[in-house]
């Protein structure tokens, strides 16, 4: 049926209104419906082996755009919907974003789920679904507060699936009620991500922002996305969350296989299990218990486990490779133990290393060292990550396992992050190299001759224009900024960390105000944009927000300096945000302590939508320096090995850095400077002073000089316009490997095997 007469009808069936005359929101629940029965109606992709992609988070974003842009009917709706007086932007403003989910590890599970639907492989994700997310990020006082973060309205995109598993814990058992969302690749058939709930979770208990009794299990458990851990309550709860998750998954997956007529024992030639991070490792013991359950002899249940399951790495940070007491896990899912108990004896067989043993001297889990252990893959998301486990954080499983190891460098679903986010860039690059692109990311190259064509050169500087002024109406309407499109918009959107170094950011633009109060004129106007939530008990991620907040105070408070810069914090900075800001961006900040960050993935979305990478040698940039060579990207600061030599040898001192150059401690003493104090929090402030003084974990220091040198370099180039627009172009056309289509393939190849 054709889809515009579809469309009036459900608005009269649903409304009794014609299409011209409905709302935004109901405009928004006729195409959720009629998008939801098209996926019902999409074909399923099945096959005899099936991956389960098991992840604590999926950050999927607003789903209606990409839906309707897999199932190929974007532009239609577009059009039919202008034809009436809409526009489908602000249709979609009605859609909440799910809040399923964090950061990059959250984000790159959702470009997966829509890459392995695009290539039609039998993938499901598995995950839970929290009510009220990780918290919504307002701000007050110049500080963050936290509050709950509800997405699920009576209209949404989630499936009841009707099914329960019942999960076991030591006191109580809860029953896990299963939902779905449909994942609909770019050739029209589907996937789903799966996600557990309990009917007994309780939005009521939670008060006064995002607190709650972290002892009432059955009201809270899916409540929350990483309940703040800084008391035991709190990493009990994450504990139970973990194996609420995995339980649920094993029985589901072990139901699947039977309902297929397969024997268990054949278990692992069709079913394999990715493990997304440390946080489901207990999938593991879990999946050999209900084996064994089964009937299965242990040494069977195990050896079939180790080929199913494989598992991702997604951190050097030692502080974020989970380990858990053993007497939690008694608490919880006591069960568990004696599975744990064997897996660490044969581990101890294997090797006599106490560096690589699960249960160590003082009776804690290290789950990583599970996953490495009993899974027939461990991989690193990006070249230099990949070679730090390998030759440092893991060698010790290196040697003993070299076979096991592997990189997979991250990608980027192209269909949310260019054709979804900006189309204009999109139809600009089909008129150069036709659509080719959009199945084949490789077919970007194609652009290359481009990048010194003066009108291709005049065509990609006047899109990014009109991106800019879209974000700049964006951020009025939802924050009440307004900045100035004809500034240059230098862009550092991620969480908050010491080690992806905001805080040297900050330093940067405390130089750059001060040179313009004693006189020096910028070229141009800068705008810098940061974006990021802090961990609710992460308290210098939150003075580092909270001294942005003052310092972009005391700037717009300055009628000279406010001339030439400004510095904007955007708020709960989530997937709809970023989906404003990187395609306006003109320089991507990637400026983590080089070998700290795995991969990043924000990184790939600025390049492809054309910003230029001011940036460490660090994760993926390493790759985007690789590709688009020393002439298009902006790179400084301290080589991995070294900053690995530092550690170390224990010899970095932030102060003695200090000491040597009287420009950075005017710097870091700016942040108590009086202006400070008189509009910020005293407290707070000294307090990030001290740690950068005396602490400087992430060696915020070490480069801020080579990095405020670069930056004022990356101005400099930007006056030169046609250079400016052919580094846009290079980087857009070198961007094709960052597909995560790629990134899937080599799964499949390497790993999965379906
Ligand atoms: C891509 C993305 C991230 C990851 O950003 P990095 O710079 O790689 O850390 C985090 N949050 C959101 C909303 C994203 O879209």
């Amino acid at each position: 049926m054709d889809l515009c007469k579809k469309m009036q009808d459900s608005a009269m069936s649903q409304f009794h209104k014609e299409l011209a005359a409905c709302s935004n929101e109901e405009l928004y629940c006729m195409l959720l419906d009629l998008t939801k029965e098209l996926m019902k109606d999409a074909p399923e992709i099945t096959g005899d082996r099936k991956l389960y992609y098991i992840s604590a988070e999926f950050l999927i974003g607003k789903l209606l755009s990409n839906n309707l842009i897999n199932l190929g009917i974007y532009k239609d709706v577009k059009e039919i919907l202008a034809a009436n007086g809409h526009s489908l932007a602000d249709v979609e403003e009605a859609e909440p974003e799910p809040s399923l989910g964090n950061g990059g590890l959250g984000r790159l599970a959702a470009c997966f789920l829509d890459s392995i639907a695009t290539l039609e492989l039998p993938g499901n994700g598995v995950g839970i679904n929290y009510h009220l997310g990780l918290f919504h990020q307002q701000f007050k006082d110049h500080k963050q507060n936290e509050q709950p973060d509800p997405w699920m309205t009576n209209e949404s995109w989630l499936n009841d699936k009707e099914k329960y598993y019942t999960v076991h814990f030591k006191d109580f058992d809860v029953q896990a009620h299963l939902y779905s969302i449909d994942v609909i690749g770019y050739t029209h058939k589907k996937n789903e991500l799966l996600l557990f709930d309990l009917d007994t979770a309780d939005e009521g208990i939670v008060e006064n922002g995002i607190d709650f009794d972290k002892t009432q299990i059955e009201k809270n458990l899916p409540l929350f996305l990483y309940p703040d851990d800084s008391d035991e309550n709190g990493r009990k709860l994450r504990v139970y969350q973990q194996y609420f998750l995995v339980s649920a998954a094993a029985q589901m997956i072990l139901e699947d296989v039977k309902a297929n007529g397969w024997p268990l024992s054949e278990l692992s030639d069709h079913v394999v299990i990715q493990i997304n991070d440390t946080h489901p490792s207990m999938v593991i013991p879990e999946l050999i218990r209900l084996l064994v359950e089964e009937g299965m002899d242990i040494k069977e249940a195990i050896g079939q486990v180790e080929k199913v399951c494989a598992y991702t790495n997604h951190t050097i940070l030692a502080e974020a490779l989970e380990k858990w007491p053993e007497s939690y896990l008694l608490q919880v899912a006591p069960q568990l133990m004696p599975i744990i108990e064997e897996l660490d004896r044969m581990a101890k067989e294997r090797d006599s290393n106490p560096k690589t043993a699960i249960i160590d001297d003082s009776r804690t889990v290290h789950m990583a060292h599970m996953d490495i252990h009993f899974s027939k893959s461990t991989n690193g998301v990006a070249a230099i990550h990949t070679d730090i486990l390998k030759h440092t954080e893991l060698n010790d499983f290196y040697k003993l396992y070299p076979e096991k190891f592997n990189n997979k460098t991250n990608g980027i679903t192209f269909r949310r992050w260019l054709e979804a986010c900006n189309p204009q860039l999109t139809d600009w690059i089909i008129s150069k190299i036709g659509d080719g692109f959009l199945k084949d990311a490789e077919e970007l190259n194609l652009l290359m001759p481009y990048a010194q064509d003066a009108k291709a050169q005049q065509e990609v500087l006047a899109i990014k224009a009109e991106k800019k002024k879209e974000l700049a109406e964006f951020l009025k309407k939802r924050q009440g900024v307004e900045i100035d499109p004809d500034s240059i918009f230098d862009i550092q959107v991620k969480r908050l960390h010491e080690y992806k170094r905001q805080q040297m950011n900050l330093l940067s633009v405390i130089n750059m105000y001060q040179e313009i109060k004693n006189g020096y004129v910028p070229p141009k106007k800068i705008t810098v944009i940061f974006g990021a939530k802090a961990a609710p008990a992460y308290i210098i991620a939150k003075d580092i927000i909270h001294a942005i907040l003052v310092l972009s105070d005391i700037i717009a408070n300055d009628p000279v300096v406010s001339k030439y810069l400004q510095l904007v914090m955007v708020e709960n900075y989530d997937v709809t945000c970023a989906e404003k800001l990187i395609p306006a961006a003109d320089i991507s900040e990637q400026i983590s302590l080089a070998s700290k960050e795995a991969s990043g993935t924000g990184n790939m979305k600025f390049m492809l939508n054309g910003a230029v990478t001011l940036g460490t040698d660090d994760g993926a940039n390493v790759e985007i320096h690789e590709l688009v060579g020393d002439d298009n990207i902006f790179i400084f600061g301290t080589d991995s090995d070294t900053v690995i030599d530092h550690y170390a040898k224990a010899d970095y001192s932030s102060a003695k850095i200090m000491e040597e150059d009287s420009k950075v401690a005017d710097l870091v003493n700016f942040l108590v400077s009086e202006e400070m104090i008189a509009l910020g929090d005293e407290e707070n402030l000294r307090r990030l002073h001290h740690d950068i003084t005396t602490k400087d974990w992430f060696m915020a220091l070490l480069d801020l000089e080579s990095y405020m040198n670069e930056r004022k370099k990356v101005y400099a180039a930007y006056e030169d316009s046609s250079k400016w627009a052919s580094m846009m172009i290079v980087n857009i056309a070198k961007a094709g490997f960052f597909s995560s289509d790629r990134t899937i393939a080599q799964y499949n190849n390497d790993i999965w095997n379906l």
